[in-house]
């Protein structure tokens, strides 16, 4: 049975990164490993901004921008592959400067609808990665096979954030690589890129390559889905907020893509579910230090004594309030208010009801005017920008008497709204203002995760822990 590796931007930023990587595939090269490769970190922002450059009108400053993150891959190319290997991988990025130079310049004009412009230009990321991850692995004795994985993952037309189409997806996939897994072949394809039923390009999203792994994974049926990154597997925290967070061993798909969903970016949202369809376990690993087993993400997992595995956090986050006496006891009212969500297919993440208002999050508000517009048809509108959404998650939470109060009491001093529990069996959610959201985080993390010494000297109730 095959296994998926994917690496995700800083895990191939510079040349010491790519020889990290070929050592980390050599390692399982008996074990017909997919890799799955991210664009270069800090590639795919360059694209973008160069393309809101472009927007602005001036595509020869946005194709500019980009100069230097050509060189950074030519720079890798130089260090690491031999001189015929160089030649063709530098037509690739001669050919990717002009094409990047076309596009911009497409962009200025508008001869093209935007979103895909935008879907095409930020692709070269991934495209270049892949490319250039294959001479490496090649001229590390690997036997290294390119695909382009436009050819592999199907989606629909939604630009930016493309939907798969799994039938045809996993078809494909299984169509192309399985082939190249019997004859030996190690396949490299870059992540986040796809191509609808048209075959324009298409993109999953940010962060989207994580997904394609698991795509990928489920469609061959892997024995695991690797996602190496730069920290050790999934923390009790962002480490960004929590320098002392701990890694987790184990996590079940559950509590993992909860904390995915609510702003912990070491995966991605959609990763979980092809794999949760399949059975199928995601490893998450640094790619700095391979000799760390990492998280375990499975079908189940079990709950710790302290119940609270993890606390993640999402900002920019605006609630609705909806407020309308006419509706009390009246049915409809929320089927009334869903509707116009789906209508400007807008994804509500926390809902908290009484008789008469209904109190909701959103994360994406491009639509917010519209919404908004219509929603004051049932009953009175409120807006407030500039929230946060805070999810402790670890499976038991629900049923756990005293967990809920030992959070509330330890961010008592905080003005907290919309709270939602017992929704799911593995998590409590909030809403602080965003000015709070770090110290709320850290107060948690301290009272969840901080090694209090009378705790390291008087018990060992910690023992069987998690972390
Ligand atoms: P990659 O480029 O490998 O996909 P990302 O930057 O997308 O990496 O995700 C890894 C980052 O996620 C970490 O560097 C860390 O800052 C952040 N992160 C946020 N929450 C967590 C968490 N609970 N556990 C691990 N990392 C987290
Ligand atoms: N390169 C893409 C991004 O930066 C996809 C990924 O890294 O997963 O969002
Ligand atoms: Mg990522």
């Amino acid at each position: 049975m095959p296994i998926v590796m994917k690496f995700g931007g800083t895990s191939v930023q510079d040349t010491e990164a790519f020889i990290r990587v070929s050592s980390i595939v050599e390692i399982e090269k008996e074990n017909s490993p997919v890799v799955v490769t991210s664009a270069m970190a800090k590639v795919t922002d360059a694209l973008i901004h160069a393309f809101e450059i472009a927007r602005k009108g001036n595509s020869e400053e946005a194709f500019r921008v980009l100069e230097e993150h050509f060189q950074r891959h030519q720079k890798v190319s130089q260090d690491l592959l031999d001189r015929n290997q160089q030649e063709k991988f530098e037509q690739e990025l001669d050919f990717a400067r002009q094409e990047l130079k076309d596009l911009l310049a497409r962009v200025a004009r508008r001869s093209l609808p935007l979103s895909m412009l935008k879907d095409a230009i930020v692709s070269y990321g991934e495209q270049l990665s892949s490319r250039l991850l294959t001479e490496v692995l090649t001229a590390k004795g690997l036997n290294a096979f390119h695909i382009d994985a436009r050819r592999l993952i199907v989606t629909d037309d939604e630009f930016g954030a493309a939907n798969p189409i799994w039938e045809e997806t996993r078809d494909l996939i299984r169509l192309e690589l399985l082939p190249l897994l019997d004859a030996g072949k190690i396949p490299v394809l870059g992540g986040f890129i796809a191509a609808n039923r048209s075959g324009e390009t298409t993109t999953l999203g940010r962060g989207g390559s994580d997904y394609s792994a698991a795509l990928v994974g489920a469609a061959i049926e892997a024995k695991e889905i690797q996602i190496w990154t730069d920290v050790t597997g999934v923390l009790t925290c962002d480490p960004r907020i929590c320098p002392e967070a701990r890694t987790l061993k184990t996590l079940s798909y559950e509590e993992a893509a909860e904390l995915a969903y609510f702003g912990a970016k070491v995966l991605h949202p959609k990763t979980i579910q092809p794999a949760v369809d399949l059975q199928i376990p995601v490893r998450v690993c640094n790619s700095h230090k391979p000799q760390e087993p990492g998280t375990m993400i499975l079908p189940s997992s079990q709950s710790t004594p302290r119940k609270v595995k993890s606390i993640a956090y999402k900002k920019g986050i605006t609630v609705l309030r909806i407020t309308s006496a006419r509706m009390l006891g009246a049915f409809g009212f929320m089927s009334a208010i869903f509707q116009i969500f789906e209508r400007y297919r807008t994804v509500i993440d926390v809902v908290a009801t009484s008789e008469v208002s209904v109190s909701l999050t959103l994360d994406n508000i491009s639509a917010l005017d519209g919404i908004v517009k219509e929603l004051e048809r049932i009953g009175k509108v409120e807006v407030e920008h500039g929230n946060a959404v805070v999810c402790v998650v670890g499976s038991g939470l629900r049923e756990t008497a005293g967990v809920a109060a030992q959070i509330f009491k330890a961010i008592a001093d905080f003005n907290i709204s919309l709270i939602s529990h017992g929704a799911s069996s593995v998590n409590l959610t909030f809403v602080v203002k965003e000015e709070f959201v770090a110290d709320v985080v850290k107060r948690l993390h301290d009272e969840f995760f901080a090694f209090k010494e009378e705790t390291a000297q008087t018990s060992n109730k910690y023992a069987s822990d998690n972390v």
